[in-house]
């Protein structure tokens, strides 16, 4: 059966490099949303929750609801505000201010420039009195970075608006709020943190996609993708596998079928680029639904060690390799 395995060690050990650079494990938020970025939400939770970690962020109140007894507070970045003692809800929009119901508690999302979510640097003060006037409770302004695992001047001159926002929320009486506006790859570069919480996800799980000339920490994957096998034979020199046959034996070989494909997440890649396992086996012929086939006869193999290495081989990041994967896939902590 395929099966991800979830290694707490690395976890912990991640969690204490982050918290190297926030001073403290209380100003850690861990980013949860989308499954926990497919190592699963539960149990990702739980393990956060008992390293010591109080604050999480997930996607939606579907998310949060299965995590809520674990945390003091859980941030919710797309959903309506309701009134919660444990939730608090990120406005993207000046409509989110009109639509949450009163008493809710909100952090307020600033747009210094990414230009995806979050109200206009200009709209600050209006939100601000808007927030008053219909009785929720202001308990944290952010931001997000749009290059922060870039090099270059842009991660400052966010910062910088931002700055001025903290300076309008300060000035406008607020008190008791939380600024936060660093990701993985802000906390991976940053030398001297002075804000109140940071919203950790990538990193955690054990990937820093900051390019190398940055200041290394070192960080262990978390999970390990597993593939059971189904089915085994022996291929003639010349038989071809899979659909559309697109692999052809060179030699006599044994090969074996393992229950991992797209189905469950795996990305279908491309036949004539072949994907090579962790275990250094290229995948033969096309990905299926639900089957790959590899020249092994082990009754386990592992897929993937990390996955910013098989995110290489498909053109893509760890993010879309990890949190592809199906929640269907077991998940079980080691
Ligand atoms: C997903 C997300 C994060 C976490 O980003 P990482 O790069 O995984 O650390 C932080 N803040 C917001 C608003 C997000 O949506």
């Amino acid at each position: 059966m395929a099966t991800i395995l979830i290694n707490k060690d690395n976890f912990y050990h991640n969690l204490n490099q982050i918290a190297l650079k926030t001073g403290s494990i209380e100003k850690i938020a861990m980013v949860l949303k989308d499954n926990a970025y497919g190592h699963g939400l539960e149990i990702m939770g739980k393990l956060a929750s008992e390293f010591g970690i109080r604050h999480a962020v997930v996607k939606n109140i579907e998310e949060a609801e299965r995590i809520k007894a674990l945390f003091e507070t859980v941030l919710i970045l797309g959903d309506l505000a309701v009134k919660d003692e444990v939730y608090t809800f990120a406005i993207n929009d000046l409509s989110d201010i009109a639509n949450a119901q009163k008493g809710a508690k909100v952090e307020l999302k600033v747009d210094t420039g990414m230009h995806r979510n979050g109200i206009a640097m200009d709209e600050v003060d209006t939100a601000l009195q808007q927030i008053e006037k219909r009785g929720l409770e202001l308990v944290g302004v952010m931001t997000h970075f749009r290059s922060a695992d870039e090099m270059g001047s842009e991660l400052f001159w966010q910062q910088k608006q931002f700055e001025s926002v903290k300076e309008k929320v300060h000035a406008a009486g607020f008190k008791k709020v939380r600024f936060h506006s660093h990701n993985s790859a802000a906390i991976l570069r940053t030398r001297n943190f002075s804000e109140d919480l940071v919203r950790v996800g990538i990193a955690a799980y054990g990937y820093n996609e900051l390019p190398e000339p940055f200041d290394h920490v070192t960080l262990k994957p978390v999970m390990k993708l597993m593939a059971g096998k189904v089915a085994a034979r022996r291929l003639s020199k010349g038989e071809r596998v899979g659909y559309g046959g697109d692999f052809s034996a060179p030699d006599a070989m044994k090969v074996a079928t393992y229950d991992l494909g797209y189905g469950d997440g795996w990305p279908r890649g491309d036949s004539q680029n072949a994907y090579i396992t962790a275990e250094g086996l290229p995948v033969l012929g096309r990905v299926s639904m639900d089957f790959i086939i590899l020249e092994s006869d082990k009754e386990v193999v592992v897929i993937m060690d990390n996955a910013q290495e098989a995110a290489k081989q498909f053109g893509t990041i760890s993010y879309e390799m990890t949190t592809a994967l199906s929640e269907k896939i077991e998940r079980l902590v080691i």
